[in-house]
């Protein structure tokens, strides 16, 4: 096995299915099978999940909101969808943990690297929500920095699409995918993947990242098996 220890990055929007809003319970259902099967391979799992299904502070401040109250609006969007998460691992038979950025016992237990570390060795999937617990950042920057923190090594992060594209596949039809691409690659030709300062902190802590389409089901047992199916991110 060649990963023994993964940060995984969910997307809230994905949670919605296709129903476009608030929580599809299949999505859901499917992710906590996918889950309880790369746990079974005995790799530990960390893992971050948006909140842009519910509430992101950036649309939040155009309809007025205050910028901060409407992150930490977005902050807790994290922590229902942890919430939903935990529950539907837990229902599968999967032991999980949540711990949150921002202390709000007994929703989780208040994060730290120690009590991170000690969860994953523990056979916890451990879900890390309400992203860095700071206004400003979004859950990609708080999944590179968790991956960083409890030394994962990878980051996956699950998204709609295979991989990283020369331009918006969902946009552009002439998009091409990469089967590799480096940090710099990324940042020089400003594509959109993560935002710049998640991109950074990885590149930085040489986290590699490996983008991949998790809403096809089966296909996070195949990247953690090393199937070149999405993009990988190197140095
Ligand atoms: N957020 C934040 N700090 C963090 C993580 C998230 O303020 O460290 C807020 C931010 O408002 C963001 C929202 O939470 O818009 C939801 O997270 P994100 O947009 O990353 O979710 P995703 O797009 O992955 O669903």
């Amino acid at each position: 096995m060649k990963y023994k220890r993964i940060l995984l990055k969910l997307s809230g929007e994905s949670l919605m299915g296709a129903q476009g809003y608030g929580i599809d319970e299949n999505r859901l259902s499917e992710y906590a099978d996918q889950i309880k099967e790369i746990a079974g391979l005995g790799v530990q799992i960390g893992i971050v999940i948006g909140g842009g299904n519910i509430f992101r502070g950036l649309s939040g401040s155009k309809k007025g909101f205050d910028r901060v109250k409407g992150d930490q609006m977005g902050m807790l969007a994290t922590v229902i969808n942890a919430l939903a998460l935990n529950s539907a691992l837990v229902a599968v038979g999967v032991k999980s943990k949540v711990l949150t950025a921002i202390r709000m016992e007994p929703i989780g237990e208040f994060y730290s690297k120690d009590k991170a570390i000690e969860s994953l060795n523990a056979g916890y999937v451990t879900i890390f929500a309400a992203g860095t617990g700071c206004p400003y950042f979004t859950t990609d920057t708080g999944s590179s920095l968790r991956g960083i923190e409890i030394e994962a090594d990878a980051m996956f992060k699950g998204t709609r699409v295979d991989g990283i594209y020369t331009a918006d596949p969902e946009k552009d039809p002439t998009a091409t995918k990469y089967d590799d691409i480096s940090y710099d690659e990324i940042l020089r030709q400003n594509l959109k993947v993560m935002d710049l300062s998640a991109t950074v902190m990885c590149r930085d802590n040489n986290l590699p990242i490996v983008v991949f389409n998790m809403d096809k089901v089966g296909n996070l047992k195949k990247v953690i098996l090393g199937e070149n199916i999405g993009t990988y991110v190197h140095p």
